[in-house]
């Protein structure tokens, strides 16, 4: 096996940004230090001027997802090439129970889907839509099998679970080693408020995002909180998009409670103010996006560790599955395409133009996600030892993101235009080149499936 050598950049280490080489040997970070007292070798990647991080972890994208009659645009393929594009080296997916049928069932079908065609490593999250007793009984056993987290809604008819099974689940998971992770939405407040809009012919994009007002957010965090802490188990919250969310975050924290949230990127840049374009139906998400308020909040709650993780909620619906809503706003499929995006953000947006440490940038995409859903440090480190998963940033390219940019198969980029300073240039998988100077260079089926286990004891300390 080549060694090869990764010189003059500056690394994003445990201990800090520090300008080190680093060896890569049989796929494993070999060494790091100074090059002329690691090893010989020939392979040299001169990072001169750049940044190396750990490779980002995207622990929330939906590749093959049908929602709503329709079917996303990325498949394991183009989903995670568009990934490996933006620095992303794991990518974590969900594995939706059908009705009546087991967790085992459900993550056999998407590894067909995924296995073969996937070009980074990738793990599955179990998706429950139907906590039947059965159910219920498999968790454990699933999480025995490497998949230790567990998605539920608190909204959408025919997905959601009530506050029994969540109750009920709380309990298997915190005995087990097992992780919730969930959508939280008020389902009730929602329905009604989208009924009335509805009644009274308002249906344009904006009304999707006023049938959605913060406290339907905040109200059913606030309801987990409470079933969680009532048994003392592990809670995260997928796509905050509130300031009323950190808040309970902040409140949940104070109290010692084991509780997490991420945002995505889109939630840090975009506020609802795009719902009144003409092409808003395209930013329709679910939660939706929000106001400047919000953001400032969000952004505060990275900064302070309320909020420890940064996803992408990638969910590449076309234009065209979008305009089955372009007369009423609750016919759109709910979900934007991100993949690629988070890496330039939350550098341009983050380090350099809000002061987030290069250190906490990859604590919040890479090293926080690792810990909590089982990867580390096999993933999200630069240590020895380590998967040699790493990305390369050129921190004074400057890119305007947007169709023209993106390795994404999506027709609509929901950043389009903005102009970011520093981005992904190289990437590599277990030591292989797979993306040089913006290129893929990879191969189709050669990413692994992920066995995960949750450290319940490391997760506390995750900030
Ligand atoms: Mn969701
Ligand atoms: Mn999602």
């Amino acid at each position: 096996m080549a060694r090869t050598m990764i010189t003059g950049g500056k690394a994003v280490l445990p201990t800090g940004a520090q300008q080190v080489d680093i060896l890569i040997e049989n796929e494993k970070i070999a060494g790091i230090g100074q090059a002329s007292s690691l090893a010989q070798t020939d392979n040299w990647i001169d990072a001169k001027g750049q940044i190396v991080l750990p490779g980002l972890i995207d622990m929330h994208v939906h590749f093959l997802d049908r929602f709503m009659g329709t079917i996303s645009l990325h498949d394991f393929f183009t989903g995670t090439r568009a990934a490996a594009c933006g620095g992303v080296t794991t990518i974590i997916d969900f594995a939706n129970q059908k009705k009546g049928g087991s967790l085992a069932d459900a993550i056999e079908h998407k590894r067909s889907e995924a296995d073969g065609h996937v070009v980074i490593d990738y793990g599955l999250h179990a998706e429950i839509t139907d906590p039947t007793p059965a159910v219920m009984k498999e968790v454990r056993s699933i999480i025995k099998a490497g998949v230790p987290s567990f998605k539920v809604y608190t909204i959408y008819e025919g997905m959601m679970v009530d506050d029994g099974a969540l109750l009920a689940l709380f309990e298997q998971t915190s005995r087990g080693g097992g992780l919730v992770i969930v959508h939280a939405e008020n389902n009730f407040i929602a329905d009604r408020l989208r009924r009335e809009y509805l009644r009274e012919g308002k249906t344009g994009a904006m009304y999707h995002a006023l049938s959605k007002p913060n406290i339907v957010e905040a109200e059913a965090i606030g309801r987990i909180a409470y079933l969680a802490g009532h048994l003392k188990a592990p809670f995260y919250i997928v796509h905050m998009s509130t300031r009323e969310g950190r808040q309970i975050m902040q409140h949940c924290r104070h109290k010692g409670q084991a509780a997490f949230a991420e945002t995505c990127t889109h939630y840090l840049c975009l506020t609802d103010s795009v719902y009144r374009r003409r092409d808003g139906i395209n930013y329709i998400i679910s939660p939706p996006l929000r106001k400047q308020e919000d953001i400032e909040a969000l952004w505060e709650g990275l900064h302070e560790g309320t909020i420890s993780v940064v996803s992408t909620d990638d969910a590449s619906f076309s234009v065209e599955s979008k305009r089955m809503g372009k007369d009423s706003f609750d016919k759109v499929p709910n979900g934007m395409a991100g993949v690629e995006l988070r890496l330039p953000v939350m550098f341009s947006e983050g380090v350099l133009k809000r002061g987030l440490s290069l250190e906490r940038m990859v604590e919040l995409t890479s090293t926080n996600p690792a810990r909590l859903f089982g990867l580390f440090p096999q993933k999200g480190v630069i240590q020895v030892g380590s998967d040699a998963d790493l990305v390369i940033l050129d921190p004074q390219k400057k890119v305007k993101l947007g169709m023209k940019t993106t390795h994404m198969v999506t027709d609509f980029c929901s950043l389009e235009g903005l102009r970011v300073t520093g981005y992904p240039v190289m990437t590599l998988s277990r030591g292989k080149v797979i993306v040089e100077n913006g290129k893929f260079v990879g191969r189709q089926g050669e990413g692994r499936f992920l066995h995960r286990k949750i450290d319940f004891n490391a997760i506390r300390n995750v900030r």
